[in-house]
This record gives C-alpha cells, sequence and structure tokens, in this order.
C-alpha cells in the first residue's frame, strides 16, 4: 500500500485517470483480471492496456476494471473520483457538495453527484454484530427542535412509540463501547422495530444500556439490559449510561447541520452511512482509511436511482 503524508503526495501519486486505473486493477483484482459477467479469470488484456476481453465460450464480453462499480460508465475521470474519494473518507465531518466542486473544479451538480454515490461506497456491506457492552438510543434529525434531547419534548406516547413530527425523521442508532455504531433511519419509533433492530445487531447476552423509554422493554431476558432514567434527570449509575452514543448523534448532527444544512429523509441513511463509517475508522491513517473505502467500490447507485 502507497502511503501519503499529505494531500499534495496523494495528488501527485493519483494525477492521471491512468495511475487510478492501475491502482484500481490492484485493489479489486489484486493482480488477476476477472471478468465481471461470468466471474472467470480466463482473460486476456488489449495491447491498448484499458480493456480485457473475456475467452470464455458464451461469454465473451468486452470490460475494464470500471465495470460492476460506481464508476462504471462515468464522464467524469477516475483521478477526480479518486480524489473526492480521499477528500470525503479524510475529511472529519465531510464537506459540502459547494465546497467539493470548488476543490474539485467541476460543476456543484458533479460534485453532488459525486457525494452521494461515495457515500453510498461507505455504506457497511457486511455489518459485524456488535457485542460486550452496548448502547442503544434514538435520535430526531431535521426541523427546529433537532438539539432538544427527547425528554425534553412532549410527544411520548403511553405505548413508548414516539408521534411522528412532521419535519423530523427518526434514527436509531447502537455503538458498542470501544467497537463501532450502526444506524438505522425509520419512519417512526416503534417497540416492535426496535426490538428487532437490536436483536438482529447485537449478541445475545451482551450488556445493553438504554434509556428508560418503554420501547426498550420488550427485549425479554435476550440481554442484560439496564436503564438510566432521563426523565428524572439521571444521565449515569455506574457504569450505566449511553453517553457513547449520544456523542456519536451530536457528531452526526454536527455533520449535517453544519455541512449539509438539510437533508431529506429520503437520502438521510446515506449521510447517518457516512458519519458512522467516519467513525468506526477512527484511529486508522488516512490511508488505510481510503484503501477501504475504494474497497467498497463494486455496486453502482445510479444517477436515476439518485434523483428518483
Ligand atoms: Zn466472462
Amino acid at each position: 500500500m502507497k502511503t501519503f503524508k499529505s494531500i499534495l503526495a496523494f495528488q501527485r501519486a493519483f494525477d492521471t485517470d491512468e495511475k487510478c486505473r492501475e491502482h484500481l486493477e490492484l485493489s479489486r483484482w489484486n493482480g488477476t483480471p476477472v471478468c465481471p459477467f461470468c466471474k472467470s479469470t480466463n482473460v486476456h488484456r488489449h495491447p491498448n492496456g484499458k480493456k480485457f476481453n473475456c475467452k470464455v465460450k458464451g461469454c465473451r464480453k468486452i470490460f475494464s476494471v470500471t465495470v460492476g462499480t460506481i464508476y462504471e460508465n462515468s464522464k467524469i475521470g477516475l483521478s477526480k473520483w479518486y480524489l473526492a474519494t480521499y477528500i470525503l473518507t479524510n475529511h472529519s465531518k465531510g464537506i459540502s457538495s459547494l465546497q467539493l466542486a470548488g476543490w474539485l473544479d467541476c460543476t456543484q451538480k458533479t460534485a453532488w453527484f459525486l457525494n452521494h454515490r461515495i457515500r453510498e461506497m461507505l455504506t457497511e456491506n457486511e455489518p459485524r454484530l456488535l457485542s460486550n457492552v452496548v448502547e442503544a438510543d434514538e435520535t430526531f434529525i431535521g426541523g427546529k427542535a433537532i438539539n432538544k434531547h427527547k425528554s425534553k419534548r412532549n410527544n411520548t406516547k403511553a405505548d413508548g412509540s414516539f408521534n411522528p413530527i412532521e419535519d423530523k425523521t427518526p434514527v436509531l442508532g447502537m455503538v458498542e463501547r470501544g467497537g463501532k455504531v450502526i444506524t438505522k433511519v425509520v419512519t417512526k419509533v416503534n417497540g416492535e422495530d426496535l426490538k428487532l433492530f437490536i436483536r438482529w445487531n447485537v449478541v445475545e447476552g451482551s450488556t445493553l444500556y438504554t434509556d428508560e423509554l418503554a420501547a426498550y422493554k420488550r427485549l425479554g431476558k435476550l440481554y442484560t439490559h439496564e436503564t438510566v432514567n432521563h426523565g428524572s434527570g439521571e444521565y449515569v449509575r455506574g457504569k450505566a449510561h449511553t453517553n457513547t452514543i449520544e456523542g456519536f448523534w451530536s457528531l452526526l448532527k454536527r455533520q449535517i447541520v453544519g455541512i449539509h444544512h438539510s437533508v431529506s429523509p429520503k437520502h438521510l441513511q446515506r449521510y447517518t452511512n457516512e458519519s458512522a463509517f467516519r467513525y468506526n475508522q477512527r484511529g486508522l491513517t488516512q490511508d488505510v482509511k481510503f484503501e477501504q473505502a475504494i474497497g467498497r467500490c463494486e455496486g453502482r447507485l445510479k444517477y436515476e436511482d439518485l434523483i428518483a
């Protein structure tokens, strides 16, 4: 793996599409090209270097390393994709499309598209179960009450669910202490969704800390479950607290409010994924973060899907 001490060094290493393509071939295929259509390694490189021929009878497709990745059919050169990926994976709070357009010397529309596609690339493909000590919580994104703690709102119903608020979108989140965070954007918070979200993502027998929200009471005996009563001003009782996940929520909100100002619910999961990716990669070097992001380039988000 190449290492880059600065963004300048990074730009020098990837200043042409050619250099980026060579890197992508190594990253994706580790030196052995694979046909993206039939997965055969029986392929031949064209003399021009860019394209490959599949030699398997019945396939015989021609392809380049970008086929099947988010870069496929893109009019934007790979060197711009690479620079945008480096900036977005390493900037602690993400950057706006306007800023990115300035950095890349492209239109804001192009930057917006790159921003969204790279955010999609940062989506966790194989989530690992959380274990040991896990904090679960929910928050609301958007609207004027964005910074209000839920104990200060008057919209909790008797069964523990919330009345959906017109301009806010609920997000569920869990973090393993010392480990990673997982988020899920939902249309409303209810006990059944919370239970499934936790059961799918947390190893049985783990210790789970939540607030006193009634929706968490359905978890039965699967976990060692303790709550802190935020409603009556209790935030920490021994090891029982939700400060870690609350810390993540404030990072997420700073990113969304400070950088993007507002986010439509349709795109919110991508933003929470991006924040979770950064949070989960904390402590890694910039180079490792970049390589891991490029390693997730398979699968595409089409422009039509974005604007649908
Ligand atoms: Zn093939």
